[in-house]
């Protein structure tokens, strides 16, 4: 018997990690504030298209697990119903599952750049990168679709289409803007006050992070509203995050 349940799990492991449609929870789609990207001790860079517009950009959109699931413990279980039979048994067979989401489920699916020809232009004005390592937006969505994108379940040009058409959506700095939250490098604002403004605007709730400018003053640097396993629809986010906020933030001018 107990040699039958061994294999049984062993089995489902094996299919866990081969199959190919990754069962995720929801999506993080992740926006970030050029301001506090840019003012932090390591500073940015704008890319070859222009410095982008003082608004929030797309960073990614991620597939995320509702519960962290570890694969130290599936692996410690495995081995322990499989006695000395699961000695062979590696980190690599359920490691990828060890974390809170899961990432670079295609190494063989790189972004192709073609396929995503027609959305350049909304992407190099909505997913800019600010990162000083090329200056080429491009490379920025490369590593995202294959960290995230690959585990999404979408083809590539949905992916992108999607992320776009959900920031689309709302315009985050207006709705913070409604709310009398604009940029200043003098002002801080009630992180809850922020909070209630997106869920407000938007009709969601949102996760928040913060970084710290290079004075260390807290500050907003991303949002992280929660979309539907279609990537289509907002929904309210099902987890809190850690997070580095204060009580009270600064949303810096960009
Ligand atoms: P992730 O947070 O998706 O795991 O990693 C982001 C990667 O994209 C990092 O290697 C970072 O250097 C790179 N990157 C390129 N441009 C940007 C940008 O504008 N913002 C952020 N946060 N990362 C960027």
């Amino acid at each position: 018997m107990k040699l039958v349940i061994a294999f049984a799990l062993l089995f489902s492991l094996l299919a866990a990690s081969s199959s190919t449609a990754e069962k995720f929870d929801f999506f993080y789609l992740v926006q970030q504030w050029p301001g506090s990207f840019c003012d932090t001790r390591q500073g940015c860079c704008f890319p070859d298209t222009g410095k982008p517009a003082a608004g929030f950009g797309i960073h990614g959109l991620w597939p995320n697990y509702a519960k962290c699931r570890s694969g130290q413990q599936g692996l410690a279980l495995a081995r322990a119903m499989l006695g000395d039979g699961g000695a062979f048994l590696s980190a690599a067979t359920v490691g990828r599952r060890g974390k809170c989401w899961p990432e670079y489920c295609d190494e063989g699916n790189p972004l192709r750049p073609w396929e995503i020809r027609d959305l350049v232009a909304s992407l190099d004005r909505d997913w800019p990168t600010l990162s000083c390592k090329s200056g080429r937006s491009l490379e920025f969505w490369s590593y995202e679709w294959k960290k995230h994108g690959t585990c999404s379940n979408l083809a590539q040009h949905d992916y992108f289409e999607r992320a776009l058409a959900l920031k689309a959506e709302h315009d985050l700095a207006a709705v913070l803007a409604g709310a009398g939250i604009v940029p200043s490098d003098t002002d801080t604002y009630a992180l809850s006050s922020v909070s209630d403004a997106i869920a407000r605007g938007t009709g969601f709730t949102a996760n928040l992070e913060c970084n710290r400018d290079a004075d260390g003053e807290v500050q907003l640097f991303q949002v992280y509203q929660c979309v539907d396993r279609e990537g289509k629809e907002l929904i309210d986010c099902p987890l809190a995050m850690r997070s580095k906020c204060t009580d009270q933030v600064k949303l810096p001018v960009f």
